[in-house]
């Protein structure tokens, strides 16, 4: 038990998948999720639905117990809202602006910066007092460079690969024979399909993105975007969506399909995992009958503290050592000086030895365990594995007979490896971070606590409907302190 943390931070929200079928409300981000607040002594609390994609209230206030009866007036007010945050145009109608768009002279060729959109030459009046650029046949092509990173930390932070990760990434694909790609949260991989394929040197890759920011519909076709929800598996455009996504998991002509995700750091992993076995599901059922039992070929993009979380709920995944980094990513980017190690990893049902990973970045293969392993991750011939999960040397302990992190001493008083300047005597409590589930941190020291939706629940209290003052969480005081600094501390923390 974490002697510091006063006693209403010993809970976690757990997420309630499907209860006995029961229809959730719908948010603007369509059905919503069921939660419920769980004690550490096991004790639970009343359920209630909120949103699904946000985590704080400010982007999405929705509220409702699981218990409440909810008035036709209320309804109709929900109801009312929804309608008002689709977004303007339906997949078709930005496509067919698209095409005109395309087809105009360089010179009528224009983006506004403030609406983050493409005008036409009938909106340029509309825009004129606007941040507007031109823009090149180049430009057209890369979204990702041209639209503004999303930078809401709590629900849609936009973390753009490296040219070197989106490679990588690229390159692994084709190598292993994949002619598809399921795009989820992936916009620059999709990009990148799109160019490699202009170069018409290879034979031709297709993608289909899922995201939810509807920016990038204004950039594709009908079978290249769906507007989509990962963590209730929700398609804005409803069936025309599914039909696109159908059509699109059907290999035919032996066009092995693949899917890649990168979800938001703070998201919940049951959600997201639920959301990707029905994808895989689906995969399945348009599969001629011998692979009846097979699962989609999937990577999944996450931090290496959610190993464990992940490995519960797909247990047929292995976690790799390449390290994924990212444009714009505050803790994870290289310094100009030297490489700074990134947290973030593959996690994939694909057969670890066959994903190559690049020996000039520093990785080899180990023959023991069959996988490619960064060069500092030693096999131990005690544990037999190469046991290091953040890039560093680890170094066996007799005692606790398995591999820990440099940094850390055998303590005779709690009888485990631990930071030299542990809290002493807490040793035996296995439980990790309540907050995300990790093993290898307490929640005080959760670089994501401020991300994930617990903390997001508790502040705000302004917001939302009538019943929110009798929400459990937004009681505790609302933490609200300077987001990117305290996470940067929390991750050099972590690191020790
Ligand atoms: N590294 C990726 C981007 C990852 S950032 C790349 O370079 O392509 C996370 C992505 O997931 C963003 O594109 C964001 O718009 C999307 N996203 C965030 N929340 C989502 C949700 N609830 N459903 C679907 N996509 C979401
Ligand atoms: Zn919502
Ligand atoms: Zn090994
Ligand atoms: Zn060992
Ligand atoms: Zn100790």
């Amino acid at each position: 038990m974490d002697v510091t943390a006063p006693n209403d931070e010993s809970f976690s929200i757990e997420v309630i998948l499907s209860e006995g079928g029961k229809t959730a409300p719908c948010c603007p981000h369509g059905p919503t999720l069921l939660f419920e607040k769980v004690r550490k002594g096991g004790e639970k609390g009343r359920k209630f639905y909120a949103c699904s994609a946000c985590r704080d209230r400010k982007d999405c206030n929705f509220f409702q117990w699981e218990d409440e009866k909810v008035s036709e007036a209320r309804l109709l007010a929900r109801e009312a809202e929804n309608q008002s945050k689709r977004p303007p145009f339906t997949q078709q109608e930005y496509c067919n602006q698209f095409r005109k768009f395309a087809s105009l002279p360089v010179e009528e060729k224009k983006f506004c910066q403030d609406c983050q959109i493409l005008l036409l030459p009938g909106e340029h009046e509309a825009h004129v007092s606007h941040r507007s650029m031109a823009v090149s046949a180049a430009q057209l092509r890369r979204p990702s460079v041209l639209l503004r990173p999303l930078d809401n930390k709590k629900s849609n932070a936009q973390y753009l690969f490296t040219d070197r990760s989106a490679h990588f990434l690229l390159d692994t694909l084709v190598a292993l024979g994949y002619r598809k790609v399921l795009c989820v949260g992936t916009p620059r991989l999709q990009e990148l399909i799109k160019l490699r394929n202009l170069e018409q040197k290879h034979e031709p890759m297709k993608s289909l993105l899922l995201d939810i920011d509807f920016r990038y519909a204004q950039f594709y076709s009908q079978d290249e975007f769906c507007l989509y929800n990962m963590f209730n598996h929700h398609f804005f455009d409803g069936e025309a969506s599914s039909a696109v996504l159908q059509a699109f998991l059907t290999e035919c002509d032996g066009q092995k399909v693949v899917m890649v995700v990168d979800p938001p750091f703070g998201g919940l992993v049951k959600p997201l995992a639920n959301s990707f076995s029905l994808i895989s599901q689906t995969w399945r059922k348009l599969q001629s009958s011998d692979c009846s039992n097979a699962d989609m070929p999937m990577i999944w993009i996450f931090p290496y503290f959610f190993e464990s979380r992940i490995l519960e709920c797909l247990p047929s995944f292995t976690m790799l050592d390449y390290q994924v980094d990212y444009d714009n990513h505050p803790l994870y980017k290289h310094g100009k000086t030297g490489r700074k190690q990134s947290p973030v990893r593959l996690f994939t049902n694909i057969s670890a030895r066959d994903v190559v990973l690049p020996k000039e970045e520093g990785y080899r293969f180990c023959s023991v365990c069959q996988r490619f392993v960064f060069s500092l991750n030693k096999h131990c011939a005690k544990c037999n594995v190469c046991p290091s999960k953040d890039g560093r040397e680890w170094k066996h302990c007799s005692t606790c007979e398995k591999c820990v992190k440099p940094s850390w001493k055998h303590c005779q008083s709690c009888g485990c490896c631990a930071l030299p300047d542990h809290p002493c005597g807490h040793g035996q409590e296995k439980e990790g971070c309540f907050n995300c589930g990790s093993l290898e941190h307490k929640r005080k020291a959760c670089p994501l606590k401020d991300t994930h939706r617990i903390s997001s629940h508790r502040s705000n209290a302004k917001s939302g409907g009538k019943n929110v003052s009798h929400h459990p969480l937004l009681k505790s005081k609302a933490k609200r302190k300077s987001g990117a600094a305290r996470r940067a501390k929390k991750m050099a923390a972590l690191s020790k």
